[in-house]
């Protein structure tokens, strides 16, 4: 037995498997992503914490000698242990390695793929059919992501994509939908782009916020940043269904149907979630940058085909 392998023995360290399987848990914990980890750093003792490590197990220090260089190089036996943990989910492409993610996120990350994701939901006995509701970022879904956010803007863009199939049933097409998804949640910092709302799950995993669709998919809309808008699910329902809509300026719209309802419609206790809007001049919070913002050409087509503006 090696050296090694009679240290992880006495120590009795837990088994390869075990830790891997550990490490795909909190990466889903951490919404898909941890950042490259060195020894003692907070996540490296997370995930000594959830096996009960006792100090010896955490402390112990593997040396070995570089007969080369005549040198001792020590390295704490743990972090070793899950490093490798780390090596062998990347080689079966069940996580990318920060090498890889860093050409999608800018950051040396460990990140989910697709199959680790579904690998994770099982660990954890969730049915695959919630795997839509997670935010989880998933290496496939963050690629397409960060092509729709560095889309260059067009001067004109037809607000509809005639070419555009729905087939909702598709694998590409579910992955295609939740970078979209990604992509408008991050630009607008998974707040409602009117009233500001920012709640999530306990577990932090589950966003309250909806990626909305301007032009609705149904009516053709295409998956571009600026056919996106963050809002609340009150606040996307009032806009699906024509409550609300926005002027070329970003301000929020109401229709004027509003002044025949009663005073207690879309009233929450003291404030009102629509009408609100239509006392001041409300603008919507836009994202940092301008080329994320809503297309002219959405915000009109809205305005001609969803707002309601009839008697
Ligand atoms: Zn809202």
């Amino acid at each position: 037995m090696s050296y090694e392998g009679a240290m992880l023995k006495t120590l009795e360290m837990p088994a390869c498997l075990k830790v891997e399987q550990a490490l795909l848990k909190a990466l889903f914990r951490h919404e898909g992503v941890i950042e490259e980890f060195g020894a003692g750093e907070h996540i490296v003792e997370e995930i000594a914490d959830e096996f009960n490590l006792s100090q010896a197990q955490r402390t112990a220090v593997l040396e070995t000698i570089y007969r080369k260089e005549n040198r001792l190089k020590k390295s704490q036996l743990w972090h070793r242990l899950l490093s490798r943990a780390a090596d062998s989910l990347a080689k079966v492409g069940l996580i990318t390695r920060p090498t890889e993610t860093l050409k999608i996120t800018g950051k040396r990350e460990w990140m989910l793929t697709e199959s680790g994701f579904d690998q994770s939901l099982q660990l954890l006995k969730i049915p695959s059919t919630q795997k839509e509701k997670f935010s989880t970022k998933s290496f496939e879904v963050q690629k397409i992501a960060k092509q729709i956010i560095e889309a260059s803007r067009p001067e004109k863009s037809n607000p509809v994509d005639a070419s555009k199939k729905i087939i909702k049933k598709l694998k590409e097409s579910t992955t295609r939908a939740r970078g979209f998804r990604q992509a408008v949640l991050q630009a607008y910092d998974f707040s409602c782009a009117f009233c500001g709302m920012k709640p999530h799950a306990p577990n932090d995993s589950l966003w309250e916020a909806e990626a909305a669709h301007i032009v609705p998919h149904s009516s053709l809309g295409r998956d571009d940043i600026w056919n996106g808008i963050t809002l609340c699910r009150t606040h996307h329902w009032a806009f699906d269904v024509g409550w609300l809509s926005l002027h070329d300026d970003f301000v929020i719209k109401v229709s004027p149907k509003i002044s025949s309802l009663g005073s207690l419609f879309g009233k929450m206790q003291d404030s009102d979630c629509i009408r609100i809007y239509s006392a001041n001049d409300v603008q919507m919070r836009l994202p940092l940058n301008d080329n994320l913002y809503p297309h002219q050409s959405v915000l009109a087509w809205h305005r001609e085909h969803v707002f309601f503006t009839g008697p």
